[in-house]
């Protein structure tokens, strides 16, 4: 796919000075989390994690971040909170939190994309975008070092939003993977290690596969809408891992990046990821395998199959997955 934005939507009086974002967009378990550790080792990159969630889970909640510290506790998150608002005291949490749940929701698309189609949010978008995107710029300017944030809330609606602010320069991985595959995973309990105990939810085959096509359809009515956008499957980034790599970076103007941190299926990890929210993957050591989960195929049962493939099929077709 072309990943060209389209200039008779996006108007060239737009800043020039605009913030590179990559967002990585895609329903959850598609490999998002792996993804965003390798993006993470570029080294024109700093990942902020799902900003999404960050409100409620980073601040209020003091969960985890990536590189292990407690929220509070992390001196990137410390020091972004200090640039973007004086202190995170300062945040009307109550405030961006009741907004985050009033917008930026799947329900909420057609306003959104009206949002982006004239490129005037409403106020109350316009509010809760400036929260992001004043985090989004302190993140960039914690040092001279990266060019580009690695966003990766996953959400349509929040790459979306973003993509309402004409001082972002938002450009989107859209992540897809075989719904079967996302399904079965959907239907496994997996433990949040940074908040004790508590598990992440379980959705059934059909809701999963329901979401699989409405999320698609969106990403690729965003791209429409004049947003840079790659699409990536799961499957071929992990069969070319650099290949994929480097189809990214060309669509975020990043040439001549070195790769070299992945060795064959070995990916060395240099940079810790102060991401908030996101797979448990995210934690974890300087080492990785790269090892497509293809677990469905043996655990899903026929049933979930036949529903998920009929649900899913036209696009099926259209993202080169096989119907049996
Ligand atoms: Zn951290």
């Amino acid at each position: 796919m072309t990943t060209v934005a389209d200039p008779t939507r996006r108007s060239d009086d737009r800043p020039t000075d605009r913030q590179r974002v990559l967002f990585v967009g895609g329903l959850g378990r598609s490999g998002s989390t792996l993804l965003e550790k390798l993006l993470n080792e570029l080294p024109e990159t700093r990942s902020v994690g799902e900003t999404l969630h960050l409100w409620e889970r980073g601040i209020r909640d003091a969960e985890r971040c990536g590189c292990g510290d407690e929220f509070a506790e992390c001196p990137q998150w410390q020091a972004i909170g200090a640039a973007a608002f004086g202190s995170w005291d300062r945040v009307d949490l109550d405030d961006v939190i009741d907004l985050r749940w009033r917008i930026d929701r799947s329900r909420r698309l057609p306003q959104i994309f009206d949002a982006v189609r004239r490129q005037r949010p409403s106020p109350d978008q316009a509010r809760y975008v400036d929260h992001l995107s004043k985090v989004l710029h302190a993140a960039a300017a914690l040092d001279d070092g990266p060019t580009v944030l690695l966003e990766s809330s996953k959400h349509l609606s929040t790459a979306a939003l973003l993509a309402t602010d004409p001082s972002l320069d938002v450009r989107v991985v859209h992540l897809v993977r075989d719904p079967r595959g996302v399904a079965y995973s959907w239907t496994k309990s997996v433990e949040r290690p940074e908040a004790d105990g508590s598990m992440m939810p379980t959705y059934s085959p059909a809701r999963t596969a329901l979401r699989w096509v409405t999320d698609n359809l969106g990403f690729e009515a965003l791209h429409a809408l004049g947003v840079p956008m790659e699409r990536v499957r799961y499957e071929d980034l992990l069969a070319d891992p650099v290949g994929v790599l480097r189809r990214i970076t060309a669509m975020a103007d990043l040439p001549g990046t070195s790769f070299e941190f992945v060795d064959g299926a070995e990916v060395h990890v240099r940079e810790p990821m102060h991401s908030i929210a996101g797979n448990p993957m995210r934690f974890g050591g300087d080492r990785m395998t790269l090892r497509l989960d293809d677990a469905w195929r043996s655990k899903l049962s026929a049933k979930d199959r036949r529903t998920v493939t009929a649900m899913c099929a036209p696009m099926l077709k259209r993202y080169g997955y096989p119907l049996r």
